[in-house]
């Protein structure tokens, strides 16, 4: 257990983690997009005394704020952007407020609005007690494209930190042990020749063909990656009348493997049948990387410390309402999804059990040993690389919710936002814990530099950002 005392979170911080949860939810913004999100954080930080600098790595929506001087240097991750086509009411029922807009289907809001709360929380205990050291947040944009942190990771603004504190809404509230896949994303694009497809077949060159070869090149592949490997694509352009040879075809795809190393290897592979479809069909093949992501990098040594922080912090504190609302968006699951996700979420049988029949996880539960590695990917990869990082999951959404769903958008308009200020408290308890604590942070350095061994961080991203969505083909 902690000798931390958890850090309390006075009523008028707990209004703004929920006001701005509210306005990020209400004004929900795509990656790229985020200007109104980044400015309100931005200016809720300045407010509180943070010094601002906006438009960090080269992308109009990522910022860093800072208070304090000195070392040791905390980092709070924060996120901010909404998934397409995911617009929301908080109801029971899939209901869009405004059809095809955007919604927080990965809770992205609750994320920023927490982390928000926390560095606030961190600074004022700070200031309290007279602590030495500096919190700085980080305004990390457009993670659902894995463009924020991997460009801002490479320009150095995570070098200097002594540790990063980062977390993410969920079903349940514990502290993050396991690794997740890295994943290259890939557009294939075939140049071919158009001609009349009946008339004068033997003149054109199917672009769309060579799609197809690659496509039926990559289930081949299949069988020969790890098993934990995922390569998906879809068809984003082929072609647009029958009685026409497509002279254009493109796809995106997405490679992910348990390393970077197997990651770049399967890409490299693809590439290869990319040019081999090109061959087969006389068409030329263009492939881009639109974005590239680490594995992360767990550190023990950060997880039993927010473990710790959050014994110390308690239960989440939902109440009557929250539970009955929950108990009724998780009654629109499938149970089978809701057992599933209990089951994968490896934890021991007695608290597995307990969550069967659960609505909503109020209390932390205390993860150990290696949780394995997550089928998913974030571009909060890229930081582990760099600096020790811890993370942790709050429980914003009912027992088994799956990530970017309808229910997991509604319960954010309601009492996730309990979890965010839950993850507030949270997140001010570490970092004030970390910045009393040089032992702990020079352990958790040893750790990370043994677990990064010979393998220095570099990205495949050399460009620059993009400006724009229009930049990027999705
Ligand atoms: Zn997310």
């Amino acid at each position: 257990m902690s000798t931390q005392e958890a850090v309390e979170i006075g009523e008028e911080l707990r209004e703004l983690v929920g006001d701005v949860a509210s306005e990020l939810w209400e004004r929900p913004e795509l990656g790229l997009e985020e200007h109104e999100s980044a400015r309100l954080l931005s200016e809720a930080l300045e407010e509180e005394g943070f010094s601002v600098e906006r438009g960090v790595a080269g992308l109009p929506t990522a910022f860093v704020a800072e208070y304090g001087s000195g070392e040791p240097v905390i980092g709070v991750l924060g996120e901010y952007d909404a998934l397409p086509e995911m617009s929301q009411t908080v109801a029971a029922r899939k209901e869009p407020v405004e059809s095809g807009a955007p919604g927080h289907g990965c809770g992205h809001d609750l994320f920023a609005a927490g982390s928000l709360g926390g560095a606030i929380g961190a600074k004022r205990a700070i200031e309290e007690a007279g602590i030495e050291g500096t919190v700085r947040f980080f305004g990390t944009p457009a993670e659902e494209l894995g463009v924020g942190k991997v460009y801002m990771a490479r320009d150095g603004l995570f070098d200097d930190l002594s540790a990063a504190i980062s977390w993410h809404p969920g079903w349940l509230a514990s502290a993050t042990r396991g690794s997740c896949l890295a994943v290259d994303s890939l557009h294939v694009t075939f140049e071919g020749t158009a001609s009349h497809a009946a008339a004068v077949p033997e003149a054109g060159r199917s672009a769309l063909d060579a799609l197809h070869l690659l496509d039926t090149g990559i289930e081949f592949m299949r069988e020969h990656v790890p098993d934990s490997a995922r390569l998906h694509y879809a068809v984003t352009g082929g072609g647009g009348a029958p009685n026409v040879v497509p002279a254009e075809a493109s796809g995106l795809y997405y490679v992910r493997a348990e390393s970077r190393e197997e990651v770049g290897r399967l890409t490299a592979w693809i590439e290869e049948a990319a040019e081999g479809a090109a061959m087969m069909t006389q068409t030329e093949a263009t492939v881009d990387l639109v974005n590239s992501m680490h594995e992360l990098l767990p550190n023990e040594t950060l997880a039993d410390r927010v473990e710790e922080a959050m014994a110390s912090v308690g239960s989440v504190g939902f109440d009557e309402e929250d539970h009955a609302f929950a108990a009724e968006l998780q009654s629109t699951l499938d149970p089978e999804t809701v057992e599933t996700a209990v089951a994968a979420a490896g934890l021991e049988e007695e608290v597995e059990e307990g969550l069967r029949g659960t609505a909503l996880a109020d209390e932390p539960v205390r993860t150990e040993g290696d949780e394995g590695v997550g089928s998913y990917s974030t571009d909060v990869g890229d930081v582990s690389w760099v600096v020790p990082t811890a993370q942790f999951r709050a429980p914003t959404w009912p027992v088994g919710t799956p990530a970017h769903s309808w229910q997991a958008v509604a319960a954010g308009g309601d009492f996730g936002r309990q979890a965010a200020v839950y993850a507030a408290r949270v997140i001010a308890t570490t970092a004030i814990d970390l910045l009393a604590d040089p032992e702990t942070l020079a352990a958790a350095r040893e750790e990370f530099e043994e677990r990064r061994g010979e393998r220095e961080y570099e990205t495949a991203m050399t460009g620059a950002p993009p400006a724009d969505r229009s930049e990027l083909p999705y």
